[in-house]
């Protein structure tokens, strides 16, 4: 394949843009290689700016779990845009995805919009420190919650990628704040909440992590730390952001049995608009500005393109009564012809799942957390990521990512995919 007019724009795109991208993990640094400038996508795949086509496992980094310009979705885009595009004020339609979401999700009574899954994750934290009265919080190592200060601190993905643990411009004032303990390591969880007594506001995880790889929670994990936040005053915030509309309707709520006390959400709730957003219980929602003392506030927060797309998008997940489980069965059956070829071509790998959500390890050891996440061979990830993408296929552009599996995959791409992958081991 030829990346002429991918890399002249992106030696362009360097000269105005900071390393040429407006997310990092997208510049191609963690494998090495020019960034592929997409022109345009359509259900299941990509075409580049030199006239490549790929089969894309990233869709947008979730959102596009319905495929790319999925025609409901761009004509709810366009029919709204006619009507202007932004009031800041009301409207009828930021109460119609309400409606749906909190009809979708279990146990929440209000849900508050904003424009990315930062956000969501940032104000659900400023919110849980306000009810609670209580300033510090318990994240996961390689457990990602968006960029703001207090979440920059062993952030998986886009920082482990780059080797950042803690990003320069964090104060340590904030940092002291941020309690971190290991994924599935509830003695770990039990022991700060010993030596901070009714100090902590809030646990926020990733019910199913994605982003060091894709880590279930180990079986009763989630359901001690409930126990553990129930016990002591602390909030249970669930960020699904990756899960939330994909695992399940009710997303990891749903599919693990767990009530959390506030859920972010983000990526599949904005139809591949930028949208986040967070919900919870009526009591803890109300503590929010205009009704209570907790501010939080957005321009174009409830934005009416993005509303629609949305709407658009849970419509469709909510009244398709077979989508999780066709998304379930495309994920295992590509999980399970990958096992056999791995196997065949005896390379060293685990490979875990949770229904649409897979990654690949080069590790023959179980990947649970974050360390152990850190031992897969980058090198062999490295090949893995370029020879596929030579042959048409466009996995993340880095070893700690998750694949998100999309609706629009057929059959026939989805053993393609399998093929090369046998392909690539056996050449080498
Ligand atoms: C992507 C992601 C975020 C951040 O969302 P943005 O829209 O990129 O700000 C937060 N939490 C999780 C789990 C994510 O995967």
């Amino acid at each position: 394949m030829l990346y002429k007019r991918s890399s002249q724009l992106f030696v362009e795109a360097n000269q105005v843009i900071p390393g040429g991208v407006n997310s990092p993990v997208r510049a191609f640094k963690a494998v090495g290689g020019t960034p592929i400038f997409i022109k345009e996508a359509k259900g299941a795949y990509l075409y580049d700016e030199d006239g490549n086509k790929y089969i894309d496992y990233i869709n947008s980094w979730g959102p596009m779990i319905l495929g790319h310009a999925h025609e409901p979705v761009v004509n709810a885009v366009v029919e709204r845009a006619k009507m202007g595009t932004s009031f800041g004020t009301p409207t009828a339609l930021e109460t119609k995805i309400a409606e749906l979401a909190v009809s979708m999700v279990p146990g929440i009574d209000k849900i508050r919009f904003v424009n990315s899954g930062t956000e969501a994750c940032m104000s659900a934290v400023r919110l849980a420190r306000g009810y609670t009265k209580r300033d510090k919080i318990i994240k996961f190592s390689g457990c990602y919650h968006g960029h703001s200060d207090s979440f920059l601190i062993a952030a998986g993905s886009g920082l482990s990628t780059f080797g950042v643990p803690n990003s320069p411009g964090v104060t340590q004032g904030t940092a002291k704040d941020t309690l971190l303990a290991n994924y599935n390591d509830i003695e770990h969880v039990k022991s700060l909440f010993e030596a901070n007594k009714n100090e902590i506001a809030a646990i926020i995880i990733e019910p199913v992590a994605g982003n060091m790889g894709c880590i279930p929670p180990k079986s009763g994990f989630l359901e001690q730390l409930r126990t553990i936040c129930s016990e002591s005053g602390a909030l249970l915030i669930f960020d699904e952001v990756m899960t939330g509309f994909r695992l399940a309707k009710g997303g990891a709520q749903e599919l693990f049995s767990i009530q959390a006390d506030i859920v972010c959400f983000g990526k599949v709730i904005g139809g591949g608009l930028p949208v986040g957003a967070f919900a919870g219980r009526a009591e803890i929602m109300d503590y929010l500005s205009p009704l209570g003392p907790v501010y939080q506030a957005g321009t174009l927060s409830g934005n009416p393109l993005a509303m629609a797309a949305g709407l658009q998008m849970l419509t469709e997940l909510n009244e398709d009564q077979e989508i999780f489980k066709r998304l379930d069965e495309k994920t295992a059956f590509l999980e399970k012809g990958m096992r056999e070829v791995l196997i065949k071509n005896q390379v060293a790998f685990t490979i875990n799942r949770v229904g649409s959500m897979i990654s690949v390890h080069f590790d023959a050891n179980p990947v649970y957390d974050f360390q152990t996440a850190k031992n897969g061979d980058n090198e062999t990830f490295k090949i893995f990521f370029h020879e596929l993408l030579k042959r048409g296929i466009y996995i993340a552009p880095s070893a700690y990512e998750t694949w998100f599996i999309t609706d629009a995959l057929t059959y026939e791409d989805l053993t393609y995919t399998i093929k090369c992958v046998d392909e690539v081991f056996q050449s080498l």
